[in-house]
Parts: C-alpha cells; structure tokens; sequence
C-alpha cells in the first residue's frame, strides 16, 4: 500500500468511526471495520513515519459532539487490545507473566456488547454519569443513567468511588424498540449495542426510560485500597449494590482461559443480552500498574473477539423448501464466506413478506449473519452496492415439490403445501421425528432418510420399524456395521418416554417444552389423546392455540391410526415418573413464579434452575407460591405478590431478586 492509499483508508476508516460513535448507525459491519483496521495497524508497522496522530489506531472512539455537558475523566477510559486466537492469548499471558516474579491469576468475564459508563459516586450518591467518549472527555448524562434500574443511586456504604461498567440492551428490549421504530417508521437500530448507545444519547430521559436499558458494572478504575485484584473488586462492587455479570471466573493458566472462551461461546446463544468476547483482565492492581497502559489501551487486560458473526456475500439464488408443515421457505445460495469459523454458502431468507420488506434482490450483495441461532441468516442488502443489474425475486404459486397450488392463510406469513401425500412433508416429517431432540436416533441423519424415501424403503414413520437389514445393505455407505448400529438405535428408540413420540409427531405449535408438560400431565398417549380442550388449557404454559391444535390433531383418524400402528410396532409411549431431587436445598418441592427481565439469565434458564432442584414454576401468584422471582420490570405479578404479603405478612411467600436468587441457588 502506497501512502495515498493509507491515507485513503485512514479517511474511510475516521467516516465509519464518526457514524458508528456519533451517530450509532455504522456503515458497515464490526468485522468488516475490523479487517479494515487490522489493514492499516499493519501498514502502520511497516511504516511508523506514516502515522498520523489522529489515526483510528491511535485514539479511543470519538470526541462528543452532542448538546450534553462534557466530562473529564479523572482516570482514562481506554480500550481493550484485541486478540483473536490461541498464540496471541499465549502471547498476552507469557507478556504478563514475564512482568511478575510469582504466578499470575487472571479474572475471565463476559464482554458485553453494550457501551462504557462512568458513575461517581459521592458519599454513596450518585452524582455523575458519562460516555466513555474519546477516553478523555465523554458526555454527562447522569439523568439518562439514573433511570436505568440496575444503577444504585444511594450505595450500600457512602463511599466517594467512581465505578465502571457496561450499558447494555437486553435482547428483548432490543426487538421491542425496533419494532415500535418500525411501526413509527423510522430507521431501525443496527443491534443492541447501537441501539443501547443512541438511547442514552436521548435528551428526554422519558423516553430512555421506556428503552428498559440494563448495566453491568465490572471496574472500580480507583479501587483506594477496598480491592486489591479484580475479583474482589467484582465482589466488593455486588456488595455496594452493582449488578455483576455471574459469569466470572479466576484462571491461572492458558487452558483455563481456552476453557472459559469456549464455555462462553456456548453460553453466547441462551444469554439474553449480546456479548461479542471474553475479558481477560490480570487480578492484581499492583502488578496492573506496573505493567501500565499504551495510547489506547491497559497492558493488563485483553479482549479476546469471536470469530466474525457477519459478512457480506453475493446473493446467487434462491431455493424454495418444503417443511414438514408444507410451509415454503426461501434458502439463500450465496457466494461461500467465512463466518463464525465455518463456511456458509447458504442462508435462510424466512419468509415472502420478510424478502418484500427487505427488498432484498437476486444479484444483491447482503449481509449474512449467525445470531442467536445456528441457521445463518440474510440481514438485508447493502443499498450502496446495487448496480442496477439486480433482479426481484419471484415466488412460487405452486409446491416446489409436488406442484399442487400453495395456500396462504390469513394472519400467516407463510405460503403452505396441504397436500397430505406431498413427498417433501414426509420426508421433512421422518427427519423430524429421527431427530435429536425427539426420538434421537442415531445415525438417521437427513441424507439417509431422503435417501430411504426416494428408494421407496421408508414413505413413513411406522415404516422406519419395518425397515429390513437386506434393504438396508443395498444403499450405499451401508456397511454391515453402521446397518447394525442403525437397527439397534430405531429399535431402541421404542423406549422413548412419551414426550419425545409426542414431540416427534410434530403437532402444530407444540414444542419440545410443550411436549414434555403434556407427557408428565397425562402419563400416556391414550390419556392425552382422550384429553379434551378445558383439561388441555388446564396445563401450566398450554394456551388456546396449542390446544385447539392438539385436538385437531387427534380428532384426524389418518394421525389415530399412525399411532395404534407405532403401538403396534412396540413403542411404549410413556413417561417414567421422575424422581424428586433429594436434599435440603430451600426451592426442593417449593412452587416458584418467574417475572420481569432478568439481566443475568434467561426465563427459560432459571426455570431449568429451579426444576432441577425439585421446584415447580407457575405462571400466576396465588396464596401457595411460595418465591416470587421479579427481573426488572416486573408488573402485576409481582404487584400480586406484595398485596398478598401486605394483606398477611405470614404467608410463606418470598420476593427474590435476581441477586437473592442467585445466593439462595448456590446455598
Ligand atoms: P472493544 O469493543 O474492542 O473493547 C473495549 C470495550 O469493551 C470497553 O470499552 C467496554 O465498553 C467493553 N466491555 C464489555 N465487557 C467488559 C468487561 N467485562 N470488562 C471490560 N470491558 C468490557 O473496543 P471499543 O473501543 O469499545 O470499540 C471498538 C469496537 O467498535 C470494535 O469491535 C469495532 O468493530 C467497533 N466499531 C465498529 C465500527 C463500524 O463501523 N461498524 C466503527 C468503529 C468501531
């Protein structure tokens, strides 16, 4: 690269700072300004004389610009360098250690796509809070701060302390506010960090109220002697009264860490806020000072990012699927692009009204993402780029697979397939039913199953059961072994306990979770077949449309005599009681209701949490709830829940916070 060209690059790369700092509406994706970066951090090695002071490398987001007061920050409010593989984590731990004479403990967390505040606290009151800006100066907006429920105003203890800490947008808030954006027409937020940092620059703290922001705070940048290392500063910082992200954990050496980034990355998809990495932070103040900062960022902690979550991509064309509900859905084919570790030439477009919405065209280049869900998905087109040449997609009036015409019922985004003999249902119905989460048969993967279907060997699920060895041989990659493993895992798929079977059956709008409640609610297949609507609505967490739907289900004789044929073919189709949990844990056998948003952890997990200590959740409070869990923004529930308790204090009932729960969990 030429030195124009630096200079280029470094103009491009101050334009996307300026929309993505000060306007919250980046240009292009973190990883593609990621990449851009790391192109000129190595043009820059290679010729330091270049540097110009004002480079992104250089310097810490970006100075404000809006109608807030500016703030000085007494320490700076740096980055984070960024590492993104093994060697350079081994790299950043070997440097550290080699700074100190006894063995180095390092504090793992979360980081939180969100943005850095800054909160003074004088005598235990907060008195200021601020943007991390340019590192230097950042914008007051104290008022916007104090509503965010999970920001103490009066501390435990009435320290003078400046504590740091993420602003975030819990997931769900994040699709509220964009859907009311949209239905008011306006722009719509990139994601929740963006999202998160264009509320707090709101000047009517109403409406940043409303956006139900959440914190977690992580720094105490002056801790004077109340901590020595971070993980008592986190400790120190819950007991004033902060919201600390639970995931935590000390590691003292590479494989720890690797071990807590891979954890976290599993735990990236079931957390209800985004994080975009693991913070690898020295837990001991003394040797952090001593190792000290560079322009833009401490010497003793690390960003370690995940591999790109978004890309761009050519958009090549579209292919049309049939499921197993005969719902059509449109596959992306797009040029092959690295994301997330993998290669990925497809991509879900979801349905007809989300391609109108987008505009999305054949010839587009998109942005593909992987998002709290494994199936890569297209964001929408990159405006910019279209030429002219690009082409709209048209949708099929007929099946994609038989050729009957597709129906659309009202409400429904989706054009359906009603066909009953349709080859793409059935196929799509066997692979649902083999699949891990229903009856889990190994080895029965979609190939094989697309495969048995087409040779006429399997048509449906009772002939899975009658499938013979012999046959079995004539495919191809069928050695006598792996027929062998696949007879005995659909011979022992017999035992399922019922909710699997009914799960596996694929009635409309019953989910995994849904089945289970149903298998422990009636014990066996006849119960609930006989079930009728009242005694189904009865369930906790079964509403109308479930269980219209299960009748319908069993009130169509073709589904009756599928299942006297799967009896026939040996499955037991029962639940096996489960045995209570033993123990003195205080939730053992006690009722819980779950409210609000919690900052820390989903509703579905502390249901698991709870449940796997013998608890119940309930959706309503009555006299017998015994804990009510209130997230923030817990309403009526919770409301339920004091009157009760004010109208007779000796109810056992408990209110928990998300803090108190917590403790109560891991006593
Ligand atoms: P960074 O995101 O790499 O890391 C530093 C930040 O991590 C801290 O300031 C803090 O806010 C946050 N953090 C979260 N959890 C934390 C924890 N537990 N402990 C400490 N810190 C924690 O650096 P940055 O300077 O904030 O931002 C750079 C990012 O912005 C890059 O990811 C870049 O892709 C993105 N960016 C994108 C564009 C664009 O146009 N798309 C433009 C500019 C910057």
């Amino acid at each position: 690269m030429n030195q124009a060209a630096y200079e280029a690059l470094l103009l491009r790369l101050k334009e996307y700072d300026r929309h993505y700092h000060l306007l919250d509406e980046p240009l292009i994706s973190d990883v593609d300004y990621d990449r851009l970066l790391h192109e000129l951090v190595e043009v820059e090695k290679e010729h330091p004389d270049w540097i110009r002071p004002d480079s992104p490398t250089q310097r810490v987001g970006m100075t404000p610009e809006s109608g807030f007061a500016k703030v000085t920050h007494p320490v700076a409010m740096l980055s984070l360098g960024n590492v993104f593989n093994e060697a350079e984590i081994r790299d950043f731990v070997h440097r550290v250690q080699t700074a100190s004479a006894k063995p180095v403990r390092f504090v793992c967390e979360l980081k939180i796509d969100g943005l850095a505040i800054a909160l003074r606290y004088e005598q235990g009151r907060l008195v200021q809070g601020a943007t991390r800006g340019d590192g230097q100066t950042g914008e007051e907006i104290t008022t916007n701060l104090r509503t965010i429920r999970a920001i103490p105003l009066v501390l435990q203890e009435p320290l003078t302390i400046e504590v740091r800490g993420e602003a975030y947008m819990p997931r769900r808030s994040f699709v509220m506010v964009n859907e009311e954006r949209q239905k008011a027409g306006e722009a719509l937020f990139a994601n929740p960090r963006n999202a998160a940092a264009g509320s707090l620059r709101q000047l009517d703290p109403a409406l940043v109220a409303k956006r139900k922001l959440a914190f977690f705070a992580y720094a105490m940048p002056n801790p004077q002697g109340l901590a020595l290392g971070q993980e008592e500063a986190l400790l120190r910082m819950q007991a004033l009264g902060f919201v600390v992200n639970p995931y935590h954990q000390v590691c003292q050496t590479v494989d720890e860490i690797l071990a807590y980034i891979e954890q976290a990355g599993k735990l990236r998809e079931t957390l209800p806020y985004d994080i975009d990495g693991v913070v690898i932070k020295v837990d001991d103040f003394a040797l952090s000072e001593e190792l000290g900062y560079t322009a833009k960022s401490p010497r003793f902690a690390v960003a370690y990012k995940f591999a790109a979550e978004q890309a761009t991509s050519r958009l090549l064309s579209i292919e049309w699927g049939v499921g197993r509900t005969g719902v059509v859905t449109p596959t992306a084919l797009i040029e092959p692009v690295q994301l997330a570790g993998t290669t990925v030439s497809r991509a879900t477009l979801h349905n007809e009204d989300m391609i109108r919405e987008k505009d999305v065209r054949l010839g587009d280049l998109v942005i593909v993402q992987k998002a709290g869900d494994i199936i890569p998905e297209i964001v929408g087109p990159v405006l910019d780029e279209r030429t002219g040449e690009e082409t709209v997609i048209v949708f099929p009036v007929d099946c994609p697979a038989c050729s009957e015409a597709l129906l659309r019922e009202e409400g429904e985004a989706a054009w359906r397939c009603v066909n009953p003999a349709c080859p793409a249902k059935a196929v799509e119905s066997l692979i649902h039913f083999a699949s891990r989460q229903a009856m889990n048969i190994d080895g029965l993967g979609e190939a094989l199953l697309e495969n048995l279907y087409q040779q006429g060997l399997v048509k449906t699920i009772p002939d899975l059961y009658h499938v013979e060895r012999e046959a079995l041989l004539t495919l191809d990659r069928m050695g006598e072994k792996s027929v062998s493993n696949l007879l005995q895992a659909i011979a022992a798929s017999k035992e399922q306990p019922l909710d699997r079977v009914i799960f596996g059956l694929g009635i409309r709008h019953v989910g995994a979770k849904a089945a289970k409640t149903l298998a422990v609610a009636f014990g066996t297949m006849e119960a609930l077949q006989e079930a009728s609507f009242d005694a189904l609505l009865a369930q906790d967490e079964i509403g109308p449309k479930m269980a219209q739907s299960i009748v319908q289900f069993f009130a169509d004789p073709t589904k009756l005599a599928l299942i006297e044929e799967l009896r026939a073919c040996g499955l037991t189709m029962r639940q096996p009681l489960i045995a209570k949990p033993m123990g003195d844990h205080p939730f053992v056998g006690k009722t819980f209701v779950i409210t609000g948003t919690l900052a820390t952890l989903s509703r579905e997990q502390a249901t698991e949490k709870v449940t796997s200590l013998g608890a119940k959740v309930m959706s309503s409070v009555s006299k017998k709830t015994d804990f009510v869990l209130a997230g923030e923004e817990a309403g009526s529930k919770l409301k339920k829940a004091q009157d009760l308790l004010r109208d007779d204090p000796s109810l056992p009932l408990r209110i928990l916070s998300e803090e108190e729960f917590w403790a109560m969990l891991s006593s």
